[in-house]
């Protein structure tokens, strides 16, 4: 059955059998050449020549009677991915069709799956569907990959494992789903035999050791059936059939049975001319053969998802033994092997649509039979799903991570994982540095820079495409604020009852929440608790609040003794945040580096309260600081922390190759992680403009990465950078 061929010769034979049409054999010929000529000097790893391997791959092809498109993109399947070829030329020779089919061919045998783990059979089908885009690019995939098995014994065993592994969950699912029963039996088998060698052997062996018997009885059955039907008077084909070795294997395993257990071993195949005359055949054999209860199937009347139709009964012989019957037309025989491509079998003079290919696409709807679902918009859900609305990206160890359509590196990290997405710093997409808002594409391989003390920004909410990413987005932010807000209150609460009792007043007496709302109101507060809020953030003194609150009561206070206690008080107290910012006169405040200047250790800096934000640290010679109002000191701890620092600089230079390179590699030399890269050349005046964000220890390294950066040829400025 299994049938090589090593010469253009088998190859036409095929070909003309079906393709008459001078201009498509014109085309074919051309391209046969042209292919020929690019593979001649390449040998496979068997030693053969590897055009041996294309022409195979054509010979399938014609076996399915597919269009001459389809059978020139399978002679030049590899031309792509081996030769020195572009686009244009292949475009200017072959046309636009026929390079839509290799160009989707390559990129699927490019994608790789390693991890063993990350390994999800499901999602691959899907991947490889969707980059697909057309039945015509999965033709050709699958007998690439039927020609592969067959000469997967020069290949080294774990390397044999792993392909075959892969057949089995992915290619032989989608031949399947195709209704390509000859090639999706192939490669079962072929899969079966690498990957459990012992077991194949053995069901081999046991196969082997009953064929002649089982021969002999088929050959019997066969011919007390003809008897009957010829009765009848009624047009049939009569021949037996072998189920191939890993069904036995799947059906000995799934229903736990012994070899001789299983009934269908002795099957009988019937092929007649028309849907009634297949009733009428399973009339007679029921009328004669004593059929097994419920194992009849009518597919006829309701075929399988894959379009395959047939009437299955299983029966008693005269001997005793158990046949299965399988009665079709030879339309439905055909669909039953060659399946999607019998149905479109190429026929000249008919016109072939593309779209009708699409449209048609139902033979890939479900990879798991779901007769729950409503077909018809199910089908909808799927094809939307597949070609439309997801995209599907892995990350560096292959595991794939679908997406909608548009989604950014930012709505990948937060699909691996929310503390993944709150921590990203950049984003290699392919292995190349993008921006975060970069779109991805099918195929993309991500790998995510994250970094402990990163937080996400607020602009992010402009960029992701996803609702998992916007929700997990504002979810940080909406408890950021609670907490901020919650910390606020307090120390603010706290502040005054330090306060009050340094006064010696009754804190009981005075912190009531009565008294506090009073207060707030004479300041314009909505309540006692924004009151805190407001003390908390230094926007209110508590002395102030004091003074109101003391008021209210019976006691009077001497202001002026207070005011000498809380100035002793503020050059006693001080805090130092983690990034070594020391602020005096301050016991418990959130302080953080400001990122549109990001200061590092040994900057002059300013300090500044905002409120329900804390302390935020700018450069002093940050230009945002004029935005700032509420200026409080603030210096680095003398004892700097084991910690590095994010600085941004720009990078003004001329335009010319591998100066990215030259950037990066500097940054890398001092040992600074490159946090974010983004170059953008200007091709007006052939100038470039690079940001570059990396990890310092402190002023003096960012400087000698400054200093050093400076030296790179054709590099005009370097400064820091103002977001
Ligand atoms: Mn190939």
């Amino acid at each position: 059955m299994v049938k090589l061929i090593n010469t253009r010769e088998e190859l036409y034979d095929q070909i003309n059998s079906y393709i008459k049409n001078p201009e498509s054999l014109e085309l074919i010929d051309k391209v046969y050449d042209y292919a020929y000529e690019k593979h001649k000097d390449q040998k496979r790893r068997s030693g053969e020549p590897y055009f041996v391997h294309v022409l195979n791959v054509a010979y399938e092809l014609a076996k399915l009677k597919v269009d001459p498109s389809t059978l020139c993109a399978g002679l030049l399947h590899d031309v792509l991915e081996d030769c020195d070829v572009t686009k244009e030329e292949f475009i200017e020779l072959f046309g636009e069709e026929i390079y839509q089919i290799v160009e989707a061919v390559t990129k699927i045998s490019n994608l790789k799956f390693t991890d063993e783990k990350e390994y999800q059979a499901t999602n691959h089908r899907k991947i490889l569907i969707a980059m697909a885009k057309d039945v015509r690019v999965i033709l050709v995939k699958l007998v690439d990959r039927l020609h592969n098995m067959r000469t997967l014994e020069y290949l080294p065993e774990e390397k044999q494992k792993r392909i075959a592994r892969e057949t089995l969950d992915v290619y032989a699912p989608i031949a399947h789903r195709l209704g390509i029963a000859e090639i999706k039996n192939e490669l079962e088998d072929l899969s079966f035999y690498y990957l459990d060698n012992e077991k194949y052997r053995e069901i081999a062996r046991l196969v082997e050791s009953k064929k002649s018997e089982r021969d002999n009885q088929i050959e019997l059955m066969m011919k007390d059936i003809s008897i009957v039907l010829e009765m009848h008077n009624i047009p049939f084909r009569i021949f037996g059939r072998s189920k191939h070795l890993y069904s036995i294997n799947k059906k000995m395993v799934t229903k736990n049975k012994r070899f001789d257990e299983i009934l269908d071993l002795l099957a009988i195949r019937i092929v007649t001319k028309t849907e009634t005359n297949c009733y009428e055949i399973l009339g007679y054999i029921h009328a004669v053969y004593r059929p097994i209860p419920g194992r009849l199937k009518d597919y006829i009347a309701m075929p399988k998802m894959n379009m395959y139709q047939s009437l299955h009964t299983t029966i008693v012989g005269p001997d005793g033994r158990i046949y299965e019957v399988q009665i079709r037309t030879e339309e439905m025989d055909e669909i039953a092997e060659r399946g999607i491509a019998a149905h479109w079998s190429y026929k000249e003079g008919k016109s072939y649509s593309q779209k009708k290919l699409v449209e048609e696409l139902n033979w890939l709807k479900a990879f798991e039979d779901n007769s729950e679902v409503d077909a018809k918009e199910y089908m909808n859900d799927i094809t939307h799903d597949i070609f439309n609305a997801n995209i599907y990206c892995m990350t560096p160890r292959g595991r794939i991570i679908d997406l909608a359509a548009g989604a950014t590196p930012i709505d990948f990290a937060y699909r691996i994982h929310t503390e993944v997405g709150n921590q990203t710093v950049g984003a290699l997409v392919n292995g190349v540095l993008v921006p975060l808002n970069t779109p991805l594409k099918t195929g993309d391989v991500v790998e995510l820079r994250t970094n402990k003390n990163s937080t996400p920004s607020e602009d992010w909410l402009k960029i992701v495409k996803t609702a998992h990413a916007r929700n997990k987005i504002k979810a940080y932010f909406q408890k950021k604020e609670m907490e901020d807000k919650a910390e606020a209150i307090k120390q603010g609460e706290q502040m005054l009852k330090e306060e009050l009792r340094k006064h010696d007043l009754d804190v009981n007496e005075f912190f009531d929440a009565k008294k506090l709302d009073k207060v707030a109101s004479a300041f314009q507060f909505n309540n006692g608790n924004d009151l805190l809020y407001a003390m908390g953030c230094k926007s209110m003194t508590p002395m102030a609040v004091i003074e109101k609150l003391t008021k209210l009561g019976k006691k009077e206070v001497d202001m002026s003794y207070i005011e000498k206690i809380a100035r002793k008080n503020s050059e006693r107290n001080h805090i130092i945040s983690k990034t070594g910012i020391m602020v005096r006169g301050v016991s418990s405040m959130k302080i953080a580096l400001s990122p549109c200047c990001s200061p590092v250790y040994g900057d002059e800096i300013k300090g500044f309260v905002s409120k329900g934000q804390g302390i935020k640290v700018h450069r002093a010679d940050c230009p945002n600081i004029v935005k700032e109002r509420r200026v409080i000191d603030v210096e680095w701890d003398p004892n700097k922390p084991d910690i590095r620092y994010e600085a941004s600089i720009k990078i003004y230079s001329k335009d010319r190759s591998y100066l990215l390179t030259d950037l990066v590699t500097v940054v890398a030399q001092y040992k600074a992680n490159l946090t974010a890269v983004n170059s953008q050349a200007n091709s007006e005046d052939l100038t470039a403009t690079t940001s570059m964000s990396f990890m310092v220890s402190d002023l003096e390294h960012l400087e000698m990465i400054m200093t050093n950066l400076r030296k790179v040829e054709s590099v005009i400025s370097v400064e820091r950078a103002i977001k």
